[in-house]
């Protein structure tokens, strides 16, 4: 079911002084930043070899990644797996009785399909699928 890790979710406080870590520091180069209204968050992809960094920056104080960080300080958010047919991959996952957050795809940053599984069906992991073209 898993292809790969497609990328890690870090939740920033400031996107422009995390970049400036990963770019100027660790050498890394972002491809981009992108708002996803949904999720309020303002976001950077940052290719590592086969996977990616992926930056996360709360738009709004009530967003979800503004949250995570109130509770838990900035840190790793969330882990993506990449998944071919993610629509079919979440309905064998509710067949087996693994608690979902989306039972449908929904937009993610680049034009992915993405959904989570909630993190006490997970070992305390918020696990992203994530399915590209
Ligand atoms: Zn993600």
């Amino acid at each position: 079911m898993i292809k790969k890790i497609d990328h890690i979710g870090i939740a920033v406080k400031d996107l422009e002084t995390a970049l400036k870590l990963y770019e100027e520091v660790l050498g890394l180069k972002s491809a981009g930043t992108e708002v996803v209204e949904e999720q309020k968050v303002k976001v950077a992809f940052l290719p590592t070899g086969d996977s990616e960094v992926e930056l996360l920056e709360s738009t709004s104080p009530d967003g979800p990644i503004a949250k995570y960080i109130a509770k838990n300080g900035e840190g790793i958010q969330h882990l993506a797996f990449r998944v071919d047919n993610l629509e079919q991959r979440l309905a064998e996952l509710k067949e087996k009785g693994i608690r979902l957050i989306d039972e449908k795809p929904r937009y993610g940053a680049g034009g992915a399909k993405i959904a989570f599984l909630h993190p006490k069906s997970t070992f305390g992991v918020l696990i992203e699928l994530c399915e590209r073209d």
